[in-house]
């Protein structure tokens, strides 16, 4: 296993958020933000704060979205040598505002932003040329940019013996046509698969569960962990166990981000050479912590907020979390 940096590529975003919740932005509200965003953002961002090396490649505009996004992630130890800064182009938002029920409503600024600009620079090349990981996020596939990208770090991670993982994050009805065999050849031979919902019955083309694991296990994927929400989690091995973890039970106040933040909270333990079981525990915490915080990346937490939260939040089913 090679040494070296995880990395991720794509969107780094500001979030802004309504404050009351209702249906869409057809009228005048009161808006809160900017937060950081971005799922590769948060991801790498999450890395870095429990200690692990972290780069990305991404591009935002030179304005002041872009310099809170670059702060947050400098403060926390990602290396961002590979982000460039365009002066034509202003960083990439995304409006968001909940519906009664729960659901979300975007407006979107992604592939008419900066971050729809980002290419394979030099500096990029260096980053994935010193990677010992590449995680892949299903939502950075839009970006036109991103398949050289994707296709150059992980022939140059996998050449040095270094590892990925892949986070489908994009939904059903989006993966056909040269889209599918892209994301099929993401899916082949990850080392760590990280599907919510139903991507996992999609990323493996069938219709139930265990089939689904036994199908991409078959595939070459090394382990399988399935996120569910406020359900918690349940890890799959290649030898044919699984683990269930249930959820810690908290208020949600603001569920983006929990997903990103579990995955790269998972993957990270894992690295560090944490077990699965512990790891998938620290994931959980990690994604229930996200979610009681107001934006998608106030809430990442280190090793120690994960100790206390763990010894101090009961889960679902379960006498307090050991
Ligand atoms: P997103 O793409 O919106 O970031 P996701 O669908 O990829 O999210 P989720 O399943 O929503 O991922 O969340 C990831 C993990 O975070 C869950 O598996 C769970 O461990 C934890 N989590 C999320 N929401 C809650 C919640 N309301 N209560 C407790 N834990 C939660
Ligand atoms: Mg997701």
């Amino acid at each position: 296993e090679a040494t070296g940096p995880t990395i991720v590529a794509g969107e780094i975003l500001v979030e802004i958020m309504a404050s009351e919740r209702g249906l869409g932005f057809l009228e005048p509200l009161a808006l809160t933000g900017p937060y950081p965003s971005g799922a590769p953002a948060i991801f790498i961002d999450q890395v870095a704060k429990l200690g692990g090396g972290a780069g990305i490649i991404a591009c935002v505009g030179r304005d002041d979205f872009g310099a809170i996004n670059l702060e947050r992630l400098r403060r926390d130890g990602v290396d961002v040598s590979a982000v460039s800064v365009s002066d034509r182009y202003p960083t990439g938002s995304a409006f968001v505002r909940y519906r009664p029920d729960g659901g979300r409503d975007f407006v979107y600024n992604i592939a008419e932003s900066a971050a729809g600009r980002i290419t394979l620079t030099d500096a990029a090349r260096r980053l994935a040329d010193g990677a010992g990981h590449l995680h892949v996020m299903g939502s950075a596939l839009s970006i036109a940019g991103l398949k050289e990208i994707v296709a150059y770090a992980l022939k140059s991670v996998r050449a040095r013996g270094g590892s990925t993982s892949f986070d489908p994050n994009v939904r059903k009805e989006l993966i056909d046509g040269a889209d599918g065999a892209h994301f099929s050849a993401l899916v082949d031979g990850a080392d760590l698969l990280l599907p919510s919902g139903d991507e996992l019955l999609a990323a493996a083309g069938v219709e139930d569960e265990g089939q689904a694991v036994a199908a991409l296990i078959a595939r070459g994927v090394g382990e399988v962990v399935l996120k569910r929400g406020a359900a918690g989690s349940t890890r799959f091995g290649a030898d044919g166990s699984r683990t269930d973890c249930p959820g810690f039970l908290v208020e949600e106040v603001d569920p983006t981000g929990a997903g990103d933040c579990f995955g790269a909270t998972y993957l990270t333990c894992r690295r560090l050479g944490i077990e699965s079981g512990k790891a998938l525990l620290y994931a959980n915490a990690a994604g229930a912590l996200n979610v009681t915080r107001l934006g998608p990346m106030e809430g990442l937490a280190g090793f120690d907020a994960l100790d206390r939260f763990i010894a101090g939040t009961d889960r679902a089913g379960t006498d307090r979390a050991v």
